[in-house]
């Protein structure tokens, strides 16, 4: 998979994405690989473009660090490896009021293969539906939905720590774009 990937990155990169001034963008997406919360983005991103062009001469535009939320495969993986308890006490200890504004639920949302409407990416896994009377893309009605509250729980806290974290990677950086 990894070497499929880098080939990948190379073809990517020789039809001119990620190489500056071409126009064309090729970011990549970051996540910690355990029980611990992502660096600081743009210090990550500067590591990974020194290091992607020495290891392997691939250039790409920006990366996008996600925090792992405690559901499915990872949690599983925390329960397991009895890092549950220590991994919720840091995304709690961690958890930033400044990141709530730009939380992805506050202005997307995520429509699950047959046409169900969730708040995010992660709700859907959970299969928590939104909370509206509107719940299917057929009854779609954007007052309704644009009324509704977000539906929450404990993985939420993976969202509001530290820099936060959404599909754009941290919140203050995805603000940016
Ligand atoms: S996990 Fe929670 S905070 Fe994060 S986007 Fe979904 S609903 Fe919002």
């Amino acid at each position: 998979m990894f070497e499929d990937s880098i080939k990948a990155l190379h073809r990517l990169n020789a039809v001119g994405y990620g190489i500056e001034g071409s126009g064309l963008i090729l970011d990549l997406v970051y996540n910690p690989s355990g029980a611990f919360l992502p660096g600081n983005q743009s210090a990550l991103e500067h590591e990974f473009k020194l290091q992607m062009k020495r290891r392997y001469d691939i250039d790409f535009n920006n990366l996008f660090v996600i925090t792992n939320l405690p559901i499915s495969r990872f949690l599983d993986y925390l329960l397991e490896s009895g890092n549950y308890h220590d991994y919720m006490t840091s995304l709690v200890e961690a958890f930033n009021p400044a990141t709530v504004d730009g939380l992805m639920c506050r202005y997307t949302l995520s429509i699950s293969w047959d046409g169900f409407i969730y708040d995010c990416d992660f709700n859907q896994m959970l299969d928590l539906k939104v909370n509206s009377k509107v719940k299917h893309i057929d009854d779609f009605d954007l007052k309704s939905l644009s009324e509704r509250s977000v539906v929450v729980n404990q993985h939420c806290y993976g969202c509001t720590a530290g820099a936060g974290s959404s599909c754009g990677g941290e919140i203050s950086h995805s603000e940016e774009h």
